[in-house]
C-alpha cells in the first residue's frame, strides 16, 4: 500500500522549500502570521508552526503549498499583451496560478481581448466612479475564507453604508448548513469545543471529510485518539486511502513505521445515505435504552418527537438508503455507548448537499442523545475550510447582520444601515442571470470556479457590467464571465501586510499576524483599497474612512460591535490571542433563549426515480485546495490526470467498461466528456469526480435553509465515449 504522508510529504516540503529558496520558506514559515491555508490553524504570536497550546513543530504539506504561489516573482506585463483572455481559458488553472504574481492593477473594456495593466489612480478612479453610478441594490459584495476580520469588517461596513445587504462569503457554497443546522439545535453555529478537547476524545466520528488531504494536522489528533485506546470512526462513501493509515510526518513512530492506523471502523455510507445511518445509530442506541435520560429531560426540547420519528422508521429503510447493513450499525451504535467523550466532526460530505442543515441536524441530535455536547472533551467540530472563513462571517460579511452588531454599528455611528435582507451567493448569481445586478465586488478567492453549473455561472457573470476582483495571483475567474469590463487588484498576502491583521479558526482561537516585509513595489493592502474607494464613494460622512485605514481601529470598532470579541481591544498592546468567548460549551446552557438544545426530527431522502443514474460526488485532491490547483497528481488517490471518473470495480464491469477506457458523463445541466474510468473503494452506485472541474454537472438547485447547492450529489449517466 503506498504511505500517505510521511517522507513523501516531508520531500514534498522540502522540494517546495528548494524552489522558493530555503532561508526564505524557513523564515516565511516561522514568522508570527497565522497559517494560509485552513482553517485547523498554527502560527501568529506563539511563532510560526506552533498552535495554540504551545506545541511544536505544527505544520503541513498545505502550508507549503500556499508559501510556493505567494513567494513567485511578479508576473511580466508582456504575458498580457502576448496572451489573450481565450488564452488564458484554454490555460490549465495550475499553469495560470504559476505565472506569478500580479504586480500591477488590470483593466479590460467590453470587447477586449486582453487584459491591460493601468495605474492605481485609474484604477481607483474607475471603481469609485461605477460605484457612484450604480444602485446600491444592483451590487453585491463577496469575500473569501482568505481575508482578515479587519478587512471583512471594513468591507460590510461600506456595503450597508453604501446602501446594500448583498453581502456575502464563500461559506455559502462550503459550511453554512453546519452554522444554520447547529444554531437551530443549539443556537450557537460553530464549533463547541477547543483543540485541548481533542486531546481527551475517546471517539472521533469523522464524517464526509478527508482530512488526510484537507485539515491534515487533524490527523495527528486522529492518530493520537488511537494510540491512547480510543477510537475513530470515519463514515464516507469512498475508501480514503490516508484515513486507513496515515504517516505523520512529526512523529517519529508514525513516520519511520510507514504510517499509523487511523480509522477502527470504516463505514462506505451511500451518497447522501448520513441521515439513514445517523437514524440507525440513534435507533440502536434507543433500543437498548442507553440514551442519557437526566441529560436530555434537564437541557433538551423535542426528544419526544425525535423519539417518535426514530421508533417510525423501519430497519429496511435505514439499511436501504445508507447502504450500511444492520450488524454493521448496531456495531458502531454499540461503540458509541461505550465512550465517554465523543466527538462529532464532519465537512462538507455533509454540508453540500441539498438537505445539508438536516444532515448537520442529524448528527447534533445523535450528539445530544448521549449527552456528547455540553461537557469538555467531546462535542460538535464543523472541520472549515478557509484560515478565516470563519472570521469573515463573525464579523458581518452576511445578507443578514446579526440584530446586536447592526444596533451597535448603528449607534456607534449614529447612521441607520439597510434592514432588508441582502442576497446570499446563489441568488446573487440569479439575479446576474436575469439582469439584475451591474456590479460585483469580489475580495479574494475564484467565484467562477466554486459556482455549480460551470456555463450558468459563466453567463450570469458576463452579465454584470463591472467587476472587480482583489487577488494576489491570477485564477480562472479573471478569465471566464468577463465579457463586459472588470478591473484586476493586486494584493498583499498576510504575511506582506504593514499592519498586524486577525484571523479565526475552526476552533474559534482568534490569533493575530504580525504581517512582514513587502515583496512588490505595487499591491496595495486590502483595507487601504476598501478604505480609499469607501472614501471615494461615501465623503467623510457618516463615517470618516481615512481613520478607518489603521488595522487598530478597525479592532477597537469589531471589539465594540461584535459579541465574543471584546479581547480585541486590548491585543495590539497584550499581543494575546484569545478564545471567542461563548462559543465553548463545556457545560450544557445552549445559546438558546431557554437555554436548552434541540432534538430535530430529519426526514430521509428518498430516491426513486434515477434509475440507470449514479450518484456522484465531486472533491477536491490532495495537490489541490478549495478551487487552486498546485499539483495534477493526487498522489493518495494515485491518479495523475483530473480527466477520470471514480467508480467502483463492480459497477466497472457490470457496465462492460474496463479501466482507463473513456466515458462521457451526463447530468441535467451538462456533460463532461472523454474522462477516465478509474477505479475506487467506493459504494456501488457512487462515483467521484474532482471539483471544480465537474461543476458543469452540478445543478443550481441549493438547499432552503442553507443556500449551499449540492455538489455532493448530482445524478449522472454514463455512457462509452
Ligand atoms: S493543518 Fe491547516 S492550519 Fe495546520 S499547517 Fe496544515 S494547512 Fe496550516
Amino acid at each position: 500500500m503506498t504511505i500517505i504522508g510521511g517522507f513523501n510529504n516531508i520531500q514534498y516540503s522540502l522540494k517546495a522549500a528548494s524552489k522558493t529558496g530555503y532561508l526564505t520558506m524557513l523564515r516565511t514559515v516561522f514568522s508570527k502570521n497565522t497559517c494560509k491555508t485552513c482553517a485547523f490553524g498554527m502560527g501568529g504570536q506563539k511563532g510560526g508552526m506552533i498552535n495554540e497550546l504551545g506545541q511544536f513543530p505544527q505544520v503541513c504539506k498545505k502550508a507549503f503549498q500556499a508559501q510556493i504561489t505567494d513567494i513567485q516573482a511578479p508576473i511580466p506585463s508582456k504575458l498580457f499583451q502576448e496572451k489573450s483572455i481565450n488564452s488564458f481559458k484554454n490555460t490549465s488553472p495550475r499553469l495560470i496560478e504559476r505565472y506569478g504574481r500580479i504586480n500591477s492593477p488590470l483593466y479590460k473594456s467590453k470587447g477586449d481581448t486582453h487584459y491591460g495593466e493601468i495605474s492605481w489612480e485609474m484604477a481607483m478612479d474607475k471603481i469609485i466612479q461605477k460605484f457612484k453610478n450604480t444602485s446600491p441594490e444592483r451590487s453585491f459584495f463577496y469575500s473569501s475564507g482568505r481575508s482578515s476580520n479587519e478587512a471583512a469588517f471594513l468591507l460590510q461596513l461600506f456595503a450597508r453604508l453604501y446602501g446594500t445587504n448583498n453581502v456575502n462569503n464563500c461559506s455559502y457554497y462550503c459550511h453554512q448548513a453546519s452554522g444554520v443546522g447547529m444554531s437551530s439545535c443549539i443556537g450557537s453555529g460553530t464549533a463547541t469545543i477547543q483543540l485541548k478537547d481533542l486531546s481527551k476524545a475517546d471517539l472521533i466520528f469523522v464524517i464526509g471529510a478527508n482530512p488526510s488531504s484537507n485539515h491534515p494536522r487533524y490527523m495527528t489528533q486522529l492518530m493520537k485518539c488511537r494510540r491512547r485506546g480510543g477510537k475513530v470512526i470515519v463514515i464516507n462513501p469512498a475508501k480514503e486511502k490516508g484515513l486507513q493509515k496515515f504517516s505523520v510526518p512529526s512523529d517519529f513512530r508514525s513516520l519511520l513505521s510507514g504510517g499509523s492506523p487511523i480509522a477502527n471502523e470504516y463505514l462506505q455510507v451511500n451518497i447522501n445515505g448520513d441521515i439513514a445511518l445517523l437514524k440507525g445509530i440513534a435507533k440502536a442506541v434507543i433500543e437498548s435504552g442507553k440514551e442519557n435520560q437526566e441529560f436530555i429531560k434537564q437541557n433538551t426540547n423535542g426528544y419526544e418527537e425525535y423519539v417518535e420519528d426514530i421508533r417510525n422508521t423501519s430497519w429496511e429503510t435505514i439499511v436501504l438508503n445508507s447502504g450500511i447493513d444492520l450488524e454493521k450499525i448496531l456495531e458502531i451504535a454499540n461503540l458509541y455507548c461505550t465512550y465517554n467523550n465523543v466527538v462529532f466532526s464532519w465537512a462538507m460530505g455533509i454540508t453540500h448537499h441539498e438537505n445539508g442543515v438536516e444532515n448537520v441536524e442529524s448528527i447534533v441530535s445523535l450528539a445530544l442523545l448521549r449527552a456528547m455536547v455540553g461537557k469538555p472533551n467531546a462535542g460538535l467540530l464543523p472541520l472549515r475550510g478557509h484560515s478565516n472563513v470563519q472570521g469573515i462571517g463573525s464579523v458581518g460579511v452576511t445578507p443578514v447582520l446579526k440584530e446586536k452588531i447592526l444596533k451597535a454599528i448603528e449607534k456607534e455611528f449614529e447612521v441607520e444601515l439597510p434592514k432588508n435582507p441582502g442576497m446570499d451567493t446563489m441568488e446573487c448569481m440569479q439575479a446576474s442571470m436575469q439582469n439584475k445586478v451591474d456590479f460585483a465586488f469580489l475580495l479574494g478567492g475564484n467565484l467562477y470556479s466554486s459556482n455549480p453549473h460551470s456555463k450558468f455561472a459563466e453567463e450570469a457573470l458576463n452579465k454584470i457590467h463591472f467587476k472587480v476582483y482583489l487577488n494576489t495571483t491570477l485564477n480562472s475567474g479573471h478569465f471566464y464571465g468577463v465579457d463586459d469590463e472588470a478591473i484586476i487588484l493586486p494584493v498583499a498576502t498576510r504575511d506582506e501586510e504593514q499592519q498586524t491583521t486577525t484571523q479565526e479558526s475552526m476552533f474559534n482561537f482568534v490569533r493575530l499576524s504580525d504581517g512582514g516585509k513587502a515583496r512588490f513595489e505595487n499591491v496595495h493592502t486590502e483595507v487601504a483599497i476598501i478604505a480609499e474607494i469607501a472614501r471615494g464613494v461615501l465623503g467623510n460622512k457618516p463615517i470618516d474612512f481615512r481613520v478607518l485605514d489603521s488595522h487598530e481601529k478597525i479592532r477597537k470598532l469589531i471589539s465594540k460591535t461584535v459579541s465574543g470579541f471584546e479581547k480585541m481591544k486590548d491585543i495590539d498592546n497584550s499581543k494575546e490571542e484569545f478564545q471567542i468567548s461563548g462559543r465553548t460549551f463545556h457545560n450544557p446552557s445552549f445559546s438558546t433563549p431557554d437555554n436548552k438544545a434541540s432534538f430535530k426530527v430529519c426526514p430521509i431522502r428518498e430516491f426513486n426515480d434515477h434509475k440507470g443514474s449514479f450518484r456522484m460526488m465531486s472533491v477536491r485532491s490532495e495537490g489541490q485546495f478549495n478551487s487552486i490547483i498546485y499539483d495534477e497528481f493526487d498522489r493518495f488517490r494515485g491518479q495523475t490526470s483530473r480527466n477520470v471518473v471514480m467508480m467502483n470495480k463492480d459497477d466497472i464491469s457490470s457496465m462492460g467498461l474496463k479501466e482507463n477506457m473513456l466515458v462521457n458523463l451526463k447530468s441535467s445541466v451538462g456533460e463532461m466528456q472523454n474522462m477516465f474510468v478509474r477505479e475506487l473503494d467506493i459504494t456501488p452506485g457512487n462515483i467521484m469526480t474532482y471539483y471544480p472541474e465537474s461543476n458543469v454537472l452540478i445543478p443550481t438547485a441549493v438547499d432552503p435553509r442553507s443556500k449551499t447547492p449540492g455538489y455532493k450529489l448530482a445524478w449522472v449517466k454514463i455512457t462509452p465515449a
